[in-house]
């Protein structure tokens, strides 16, 4: 028989295997099976929940700093394996080795970062109104926590949901995507190498559909913090409130990119491809809508058709490769199908629209980088989330119907401005209505120090990442002492 890796759940400390798998293919060759994984049931979520619960005071009670400690060895095992969690994640993804790589570097920042919050947790202390009585709050975590991610950054958001859950003291439940569970796997592992107590860490893999449900309805569940597509997130969202538990959710967007005619031509071209067509468009902070002012609107779309004509699609382990395949069978059919509404609406791109086929293209799930020009805020293109390498041009009069049209969605992730005038983009900083704002860089790129989510339709709850994860994962105690 072959002998493709096989891995199984992680529950209380021991693998546990399951009589069903499923595959994680690689979606630049279908023909490679990357790794078989135990398909877990809503049983053995029960049974993760339930190990999470009885593990949760040992964990709450162990010095901050302690579990600092172990984050710190998790991060030293995942830099131990770089190079071979670069490659494996663009084996599972698709997104090239390169960004892979980058993605790697920003979870074991991640784990190291959070390991310090164990030595630095923060609480309140201020003065009391009163003579001789000392008050201040202390953070205390919640308690069982529910992680679920998505594939498209498969190693750093389950690193910005664990590290912070687990350095407050919580203990949790993986549930990875079913298109690249493997990322979060090796994280999984390292905890173990690491020494993490059983129970601590459950990683529970297999349809989200069924294993969500299992997670949300577990009474020892208190949290849920959840990446995913607002389907997913709202229905989440509906049967936690039932239960009234703590939930976060990140969800899509149809990021704007206003290109103004003071912009610097050359940086703004560059912007607006790396944003919408990099990671093959499959960033939640992607570009998929170039908001363009009338005045440089001829000129800057021949620059960006230019650039973008440039892009090498193919096999992302392949140095010189700029763009890997979608990351599923799903994913490419629905890229096609918006390419193909928007050639209804908005007529013929003019540039990319079709699937690549032809040698190795046939055996993976590549598309053109597409654009799409002259598309009005009424065309599908400039309102639902596509999650490929389709971009929609689209045509302001100048600045303010620039920030009309980029406002003008329920939907409010990030948000980029590309100008030279101080004063614009600091009248974008204020009204942008978005999450996370860029100015003169691309629209998806973020930093893990800093305070992540988006505004509207996109995000609900608290932010994740930096300093401002905490609050999630953390509650205050306050306490009133007389002296
Ligand atoms: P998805 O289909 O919602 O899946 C996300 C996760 O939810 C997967 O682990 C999935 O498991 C699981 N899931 C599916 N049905 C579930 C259910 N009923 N209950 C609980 N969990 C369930 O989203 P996706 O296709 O993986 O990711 C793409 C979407 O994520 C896009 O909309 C993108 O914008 C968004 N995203 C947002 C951010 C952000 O920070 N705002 C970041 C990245 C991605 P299975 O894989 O087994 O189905
Ligand atoms: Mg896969």
């Amino acid at each position: 028989m072959s002998s493709t890796p096989q891995f199984d759940n992680y529950i209380n400390g021991e693998w546990v295997s399951s009589s069903q798998t499923f595959e994680n293919r690689n979606p630049a060759n279908t023909d490679e099976v990357v790794g078989l994984f135990a398909k877990a049931s809503a049983a053995d979520m029960l049974a993760a929940t339930n190990a999470a619960a009885a593990a949760f005071p040992g964990w709450a009670n162990m010095p901050a700093p302690a579990r600092g400690n172990i984050l710190y060895k998790t991060a030293d095992i995942l830099e131990k394996k770089f190079d071979q969690l670069g490659a494996e994640m663009t084996r599972e993804e698709g997104k090239t080795l390169p960004e892979a790589k980058g993605e790697v570097r920003r979870a074991i920042n991640i784990f190291r970062y959070f390991a310090g919050e164990g030595s630095r947790m923060d609480g309140v202390m201020v003065p009391s109104e009163r003579e001789r009585v000392h008050v201040f709050a202390i953070r205390k975590p919640v308690g069982v926590v529910g992680l679920v991610t998505p594939w498209n950054f498969p190693i750093a958001i389950p690193a910005w949901k664990m590290a912070p859950a687990l350095i407050c003291g919580n203990t949790i439940i993986v549930k990875p995507a079913s298109s690249s569970p493997l990322c979060a796997w090796r994280i999984v592992e390292a905890l173990h190498e690491a020494g993490v107590p059983k129970g601590v860490v459950n990683f529970v893999a297999g349809s989200g559909a069924e294993l969500g449900g299992a997670m949300v309805n577990s009474p020892a569940v208190k949290a849920i913090s959840f990446t995913g597509s607002n389907d997913v997130g709202h229905w989440l969202h509906a049967e936690a409130s039932k239960r009234r538990i703590r939930i976060q959710l990140e969800m899509g967007g149809k990021n704007p990119t206003i290109v103004l005619a003071d912009a610097d031509l050359k940086s703004a071209v560059e912007n607006v491809c790396n944003a919408a067509f990099f990671s093959t468009g499959q960033k939640c902070t992607a570009t998929s809508r170039a908001i363009v002012e009338d005045a440089i609107y001829d000129e800057f779309l021949a620059a960006l058709v230019e650039r973008t004509r440039k892009l090498k699609v193919g096999d992302g382990m392949h140095p010189g490769i700029d763009i890997g395949p979608c990351v599923d069978k799903g994913a490419l059919e629905t890229t096609l199908r918006y390419i193909e509404i928007g050639r209804k609406e908005c007529g013929e791109p003019i540039l990319g629209g079709n699937r690549l086929t032809g040698g190795d293209y046939d055996k993976g799930y590549f598309v053109e980088p597409t654009i799409f020009a002259g598309v009005i805020p009424s065309n599908t293109l400039a309102c639902e989330e596509v999650f490929g390498p389709v971009l929609a041009v689209m045509r302001a009069k100048d600045y303010e119907d620039a920030m009309r049209i980029a406002n003008d969605i329920p939907y409010g992730l990030s948000s980029s401005i590309q100008t030279s005038s101080l004063s614009r983009a600091m009248d974008f900083v204020y009204r942008a209505e978005a999450g996370l704002l860029t100015i003169n860089l691309p629209s998806a790129g973020v930093e893990y120090q800093l305070p992540f989510g988006g505004t509207k339709d996109s995000s609900f709850g608290p932010k994740e990442q930096g300093p401002a994860a905490m609050d999630f994962y953390s509650d205050f105690k306050t306490v009133y002492m007389k002296y």
